[in-house]
């Protein structure tokens, strides 16, 4: 079994903070109504994995997290024959598990995964619904609380890590986004406790490095990272030390990079 997966997240634990930046909530509740599956594209640490989260204690469903890699097969995913003390035993894996339980299985970056996983994933996303389970002969229909949802962030994307339009098509497509500056300020506070003033100034260095469009940085300052700096600054690590740390260093590995993003922070702490 892979160390990736969150297996069942309890659907009782309390909902967690989620900004909405649009009308994400309802479109999810209509997509969830309608068994239709899901696809959240954005870039990393803008509120995807937070907002399933969410969804899945709003609705009180089981959350199956998978996170996707390129080691990562549709074995995996539905499950293998292990040995147990001579015996050979079928071991669900984590889709199969929402499957025959109900829930929402969460696949984190899926156009990391293997291609064979697009021949388990096709039947699950229309309106079949079905998984063959080849190795054990079983054809598993989905209950009505069974829900697919992939993610993937199409910054990364290249030749040969895009997602097929006729795996695309088969989902209903949310785009998500850094927030707005009000909507980040309030999420920033909320997420690490730091006094507005400071919120404001992370938020206002997080809109002067996206304008930036430095060729050596593959993504820019994410909301996550500015949580991260603003839970250091809480804590009271000189700015210096903070941003460089959580902002700077985690954008670049190269050093001149690095000394060109703390120049812009500079001017604004
Ligand atoms: P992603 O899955 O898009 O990479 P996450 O959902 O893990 O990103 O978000 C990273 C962190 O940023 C969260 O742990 C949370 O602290 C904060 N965050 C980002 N967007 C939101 C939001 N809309 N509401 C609440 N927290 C958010």
């Amino acid at each position: 079994m892979n160390s990736s997966l969150q297996l069942g997240d309890d659907p009782t634990a309390q909902t967690p903070f989620y900004q909405p930046q649009a009308e994400e909530v309802t479109l999810f509740e209509h997509a969830y109504r309608h068994q239709l599956p899901v696809l959240l594209k954005g870039p990393t640490g803008c509120g995807k994995t937070r907002f399933i989260r969410h969804m899945a204690t709003k609705l009180g469903l089981p959350l199956y997290t998978v996170a996707c890699h390129d080691d990562l097969t549709a074995a995996d995913l539905v499950g293998r024959h292990l040995l147990q003390e001579g015996d050979t035993v079928w071991n669900d894996g984590p889709l199969t598990r929402a499957v025959r339980e109900g829930g929402i299985c969460y696949l984190d970056e899926v156009v990391e995964a293997r291609k064979d996983t697009t021949v388990v994933l096709h039947p699950l996303s229309d309106d079949r619904r079905e998984l063959p389970i080849e190795r054990t002969g079983e054809l598993l229909k989905a209950p009505d609380n069974f829900m697919l949802v992939v993610s993937y962030n199409p910054g990364y994307q290249n030749v040969f890590k895009g997602m097929k339009p006729s795996t695309r098509q088969r989902f209903v497509a949310m785009r998500f986004n850094f927030p707005t500056p009000a909507l980040e300020q309030k999420i920033v506070i909320k997420e690490s406790g730091v006094a507005p003033a400071i919120a404001q100034q992370l938020v206002e260095i997080a809109q002067a490095l996206r304008r930036l469009q430095d060729h050596d940085l593959e993504e820019s300052v994410s909301t996550r990272l500015l949580v991260y700096c603003a839970s250091l600054l809480n804590s009271g690590l000189p700015w210096q030390i903070a941003c460089r740390a959580a902002i700077a260093e985690p954008l670049s590995d190269d050093e001149d990079t690095v000394t060109a993003l703390m120049d812009v922070i500079t001017a604004i702490m």
